[in-house]
């Protein structure tokens, strides 16, 4: 019983590191459940929510009503197509913990920045295209 519980919670972790989409729970279930057919939606859930915990993967926040999570931990930025849903890294830009002194110059006396999320909100090439 416990093996069997943390190969699940090893074939989530797995997926969600295998992939660059940036998935949701659902996308995670769909993927496994055919090579783990007892697993359900709701183990999907509750490992993620270890993983979030344990600093594993990080979530990314709602995109079109469902929670999508990133493999990827190093703090990067994201874009994110308003028409798919579409969630893709922006290359080349470490989002710093750090913000710039001209950024940090207007915080309120007081305030200590922990971390920054930084999301960009547009169209994908493809949905840009119209197709
Ligand atoms: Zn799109
Ligand atoms: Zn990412």
């Amino acid at each position: 019983m416990e093996r069997k519980h943390s190969k699940k919670r090893d074939a989530v972790l797995k997926a969600i590191r295998s992939t660059h989409s940036h998935p949701g729970a659902q996308w995670i279930y769909d993927t496994l459940k055919p090579s783990i057919p007892s697993l359900s939606l709701g183990t999907v859930y509750r490992n993620i929510n270890v993983f979030l915990e344990e600093g594993a993967v990080v979530s990314i926040g709602k995109v079109g009503g469902e929670e999508r999570f990133d493999g990827q931990v190093s703090p990067h930025p994201h874009l994110i197509c308003c028409r798919c849903g579409r969630v893709v890294d922006l290359p080349g830009s470490p989002d710093g913990d750090r913000l710039r002194e001209t950024e940090a110059g207007g915080l309120p006396e007081g305030f200590v920045i922990d971390h920054r999320k930084t999301v960009y909100y547009g169209l994908c090439g493809k949905c840009a295209a119209g197709s």
